[in-house]
């Protein structure tokens, strides 16, 4: 009988066990703190509806102005540990205000990335926290590249897109390399195909997938761009270099299959940015890199180059009559320079 008794706790626990883990399993949360601008919340299932619930799924924030335009898409956080992209969406979210047309912002793409250590930099996470007025502060995630081993096990030995382009196992993944997704594929899979299904649903005019290399990396300070995309990106990194800042210009090549850049810009009629700043976090063999506050790459810098050439990219589109969005309320890179990212946070 005490045996019986000690059988049916262990079962009662058990089931608790799972019962919690199914809630730890539901998408991760992060200190967003929508501004003025944000005129509608959705999740990334509204498009994808088997991702509800999962830690797939993750917060999207629209911003639309109610004046006929253009759509812009920004995607942060494809990887978990490209914070800057990360940051310069929730600098977006929380501080834009639409005039024309909408943006929607997704600051966590791969939401299913974190609570696993940084192989790349085991010092740089799990969190980032940047100060603010009077002692506050406000913490972020700092996550691996890769959707997290747990929920999606075990890699293949090598990862084979559908195009017949082979990579190493773990870049199944690695949601840059799965695009446009599969409904019924991978976890990374189903979230590729729900940022794919909101392209289309949306009629996505630009999307912008804000990324960060190490420094000495061939893609730091870099502006890939889909070929239909070339030359808007090529007058925007001539604009930037007036302000300072040379970044290299690269077209989205044929072999590329499964990034975002040539996927979505060969399955849609969006123009499609991919833009890679430099973070010591990623840079192999560095001592406990500081991936807030490098001297030489600092996060204000980082941001700003996503902020600025994101919107100087829509003023070019505006002005060549281009499907129009129009945002203010978005610090210039010279302005965040000056003032750091935490001014243009909430707090
Ligand atoms: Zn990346």
């Amino acid at each position: 009988m005490r045996q019986q008794l000690n059988w049916r706790g262990a079962a009662l626990g058990a089931v608790l066990l799972l019962n919690l883990v199914a809630t730890a399993q539901g998408p991760a949360t992060h200190d967003v703190r929508p501004g003025y601008g944000i005129t509608h919340l959705a999740w990334l299932s509204d498009y994808f509806p088997p991702l509800r619930g999962t830690p797939g799924d993750t917060r999207i924030y629209i911003l639309d102005s109610g004046v006929p335009g253009g759509t812009a898409l920004v995607l942060g956080g494809t990887h978990g540990n490209e914070i800057a992209g990360v940051l310069a969406s929730i600098v977006l979210v929380e501080r834009a205000t639409p005039v024309q047309g909408r943006l929607i912002v997704i600051p966590h793409a791969n939401n299913a990335v974190h609570g696993y250590p940084d192989p790349r930099c085991a010092s740089c996470g799990p969190w980032v926290t940047l100060q603010g007025p009077e002692g506050a502060a406000r913490s972020f995630r700092y996550s691996p590249r890769l959707t997290n081993p747990s929920l999606q096990s075990p890699d293949p030995e090598t990862y084979v897109h559908p195009s017949g382009l082979s990579f190493p196992g773990e870049e199944a993944r690695n949601l840059n390399r799965v695009y446009p997704g599969l409904p019924g594929g991978t976890l990374t899979e189903q979230i590729a195909y729900a940022i794919t299904r909101l392209v289309i649903k949306e009629t996505v005019d630009y999307v912008f997938d804000l990324h960060e290399a190490g420094p000495s990396s061939r893609l730091a300070h870099t502006l890939v761009c889909h070929p239909r995309a070339l030359a808007l990106g090529a007058i925007a990194v001539i604009d930037l270099e007036l302000e300072g800042v040379r970044m290299k210009l690269e077209p989205s090549r044929e072999e590329f299959r499964g990034l975002s850049h040539r996927e979505l810009g060969d399955l849609t009629s969006a123009l499609v940015f991919l833009i890679e700043t430099p973070n010591p976090g990623q840079e192999p063999g560095l001592e406990s890199p500081d991936v807030v506050a490098d001297p030489h790459y600092p996060i204000e810098q980082r941001v700003g180059i996503h902020l600025e050439l994101t919107m100087r990219i829509l003023a070019i589109g505006n002005q060549l009559r281009l499907q129009p969005v129009v945002v203010t309320g978005v610090p210039t890179y010279r302005e965040i320079i000056k003032t750091g990212v935490s001014a243009w946070l909430n707090w």
